[in-house]
C-alpha cells in the first residue's frame, strides 16, 4: 500500500456499478478510498437504466395480461392505469437502493464527494464545487456513458426531444410517442409505451431493429413491434422538428423519406458516448479513442500506469454486470494481491422487448465468419400459455453449433423468460457446454425451456433444402 504520501490510495471518478464495486472492495481491504460522484449514487442502471426501465416494462405488461386472461376464464372491470401512482412508487424505489449503493460505500469506509472531479494531472483531482484537490496513488475512471444526439445543424428542432435521462420523469403518459433509433432503448421503450396504450412510431434508418444481433432475432423482435402495435418506420430518420403552435400535437417531424409524423413527445434513442467531456483526460496524459472512450488494456490500465477505467466510458461491452466485473477484478488485481481479468466472450445479454430476447454467444453471421460452415438448430412455436389466450406470439429458439466439435458457439431466443432462461444458458457455455451435452439434459416437461434440449434435426436453408 501507498506511504500515505497521497490523501488517498485509490481514488475512484463515478458512483456507478463499475465505481461503486471497485470503491468498496478497495476500502474493505484497508485502502483509503474516496469516491466522487457528480449526480446521484448508483449511475446510469440504478438511476435512469436498467432497474426503472425493467419496472417501466413491468408496468407495461400488467394490461395486456389483464387482457389474456379472458381466455382462461378471468373477467376483470374498470382496469385503468395512473402513470403518477406507478412513477411514485418506481422513483421511491430507485431512492431506496441509491441509498443502499451511498450506505455500502460509507459502511466500508470509503469517502464520499457528492460533486464532480477532474483531473488536473495524473495523481491530482479538482473537485468542482468545493473548489478543493485531492491526490491519489491510484485513480480510476468510471464515469459511464451519457446518451447521444446529434446537433442542432444536423436536425433542426433536436432540442425538442428528450432521452432515457428524461424518460423516467414524464409526469403524464404521451398522447402519441415517436422514438428515434432501433438499438436495445429504443425497442424496449416502444414496447413500454405501446404497452402502456401510448399510439407508438419509432423511426430507425436501417431496415431491421437491432442490428448486431442474429438475423432471426432481429426478425423475430421486428415483426414482434409491429404486433404489438408499434408503427415501424424503417429507412428513415428525423430531417426536422417543427414546433407547432395552436391546438393539436405540439411538434411536427419530417422524415428523411418526405413523410411526417406529428406526436407530443420525441424520445432520441439514438446511442450512447463515453462521458468524458471536460474530464481533464488531457491534463492527466489519458488516451481517448475517437469517440470520446478511454483506451485500456485487457487489466482495464490506461497508458497511465497509476490510471484505470472500468465500464461504459470503455466502450468495450455497456452492461451493468460487465462493469461490475471489471471493477471487481481492478480492486481484486490491485489492492488483494489477486491479479485476474475479465473474459468478454460469452457474456450473456437481454433486450426486454415483448416478448423479450436473449442471447448468449456468436450469432450465425459471427460463427460462419469465425469457422465457415456451422450447424444451426432452430425452433419457432407457440408457447402452450398463448394456446388458450389469444396471444398469436411464438417462441423463437436457435443454438449455432461447431460442426468439427460440436461446441455451442450460440444460443439465441425470443420469448416470455428467455433473459431467465439465458442465463442459465450462460453457465453451461463458459463451462463449454456441446450440443450433445444438450442432447443428454432431460427435458423439463411442460415447459418452453424444454425445447432447448430437445432440437435434434439440423436446420437447412431453404436455398439448398
Ligand atoms: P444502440 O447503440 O444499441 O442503438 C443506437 C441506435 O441508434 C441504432 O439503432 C443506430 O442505428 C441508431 N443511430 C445511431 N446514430 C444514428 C443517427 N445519426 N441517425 C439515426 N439513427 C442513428 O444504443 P442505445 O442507446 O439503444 O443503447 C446503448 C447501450 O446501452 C446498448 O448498446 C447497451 O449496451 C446498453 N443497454 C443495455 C440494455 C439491456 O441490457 N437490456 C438496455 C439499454 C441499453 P444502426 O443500427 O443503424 O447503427
Amino acid at each position: 500500500m501507498a506511504e500515505h504520501a497521497f490523501d488517498f490510495d485509490l481514488f475512484v471518478i463515478g458512483g456507478g456499478s463499475g465505481g461503486v464495486r471497485a470503491a468498496r472492495l478497495a476500502a474493505l481491504s484497508g485502502a483509503k478510498v474516496g469516491v466522487a460522484e457528480e449526480y446521484r449514487m448508483g449511475g446510469t442502471c440504478v438511476i435512469r437504466g436498467c432497474v426503472p426501465k425493467k419496472f417501466m416494462v413491468y408496468a407495461s405488461t400488467y394490461g395486456k395480461d389483464i387482457r389474456k386472461a379472458a381466455g382462461y376464464g378471468w373477467t376483470a372491470k374498470d382496469v385503468s392505469y395512473d402513470h403518477r401512482t406507478f412513477s411514485e412508487a418506481m422513483h421511491a424505489e430507485v431512492d431506496r437502493l441509491s441509498g443502499i449503493y451511498f450506505r455500502n460505500l460509507k459502511n466500508a469506509g470509503v469517502e464520499i464527494f457528492e460533486e464532480r472531479a477532474e483531473f488536473v494531472d495524473a495523481h491530482t483531482l479538482r473537485l468542482k464545487s468545493s473548489g478543493k484537490t485531492v491526490t491519489a496513488d491510484k485513480i480510476l475512471i468510471a464515469v459511464g456513458g451519457r446518451p447521444w444526439r446529434p446537433t442542432e445543424e444536423e436536425i433542426p428542432g433536436i432540442e425538442h426531444t428528450i432521452t432515457s435521462n428524461e424518460v423516467f420523469h414524464l409526469e403524464t403518459l404521451p398522447k402519441h410517442i415517436v422514438i428515434g433509433g432501433g438499438g436495445y432503448i429504443a425497442v424496449e421503450f416502444a414496447h413500454v409505451f405501446a404497452g402502456l396504450g401510448v399510439p407508438t412510431c419509432l423511426v430507425y434508418r436501417g431496415e431491421e431493429v437491432l442490428r448486431g444481433f442474429d438475423a432471426d432475432v432481429r426478425t423475430a423482435v421486428h415483426e414482434g413491434l409491429k404486433d404489438a402495435g408499434v408503427r415501424v418506420v424503417t429507412g428513415a430518420v428525423f430531417s426536422e422538428i417543427v414546433k407547432r403552435d395552436g391546438e393539436g400535437l405540439p411538434y411536427r417531424i419530417n422524415l428523411s423519406n418526405g413523410d411526417h409524423i406529428e406526436c407530443d413527445v420525441i424520445l432520441a434513442a439514438l446511442g450512447r458516448r463515453p462521458n468524458t467531456d471536460g474530464l481533464g483526460s488531457d491534463a492527466a496524459g489519458v488516451k481517448l479513442d475517437d469517440n470520446g472512450a478511454v483506451v485500456v488494456d485487457e487489466w482495464s490500465k490506461t497508458n497511465v500506469p497509476n490510471i484505470w477505467a472500468v465500464g461504459d466510458v470503455t466502450d468495450r461491452v455497456a452492461l451493468t454486470p460487465v462493469a461490475i466485473r471489471e471493477g471487481h477484478a481492478f480492486a481484486e488485481t490491485e489492492f488483494y494481491g489477486k491479479p485476474w481479468h475479465f473474459d468478454h466472450a460469452d457474456i450473456p445479454t437481454a433486450v426486454f422487448s415483448q416478448p423479450e430476447v436473449g442471447t448468449v454467444g456468436l450469432t450465425e453471421a459471427q460463427a460462419r465468419k469465425a469457422y465457415g460452415a456451422v450447424d444451426i438448430y432452430k425452433t419457432s412455436f407457440r408457447p402452450m400459455k398463448n394456446m388458450l389466450n389469444g396471444d398469436m406470439s411464438r417462441v423463437l429458439m436457435k443454438i449455432i453449433v461447431r460442426p468439427s466439435d460440436e461446441k455451442v458457439l450460440g444460443v439465441h431466443m425470443v420469448g416470455e423468460d428467455a433473459a431467465e432462461i439465458i442465463q442459465a444458458i450462460g453457465i453451461a457455455m463458459k463451462m463449454g457446454v456441446t450440443k450433445p451435452d444438450f442432447d443428454r439434459t432431460c427435458a423439463l416437461h411442460p415447459s418452453v425451456a424444454e425445447e432447448l434440449v430437445t432440437m435434434r434435426t439440423k436446420w437447412v436453408p431453404e436455398e439448398t433444402g
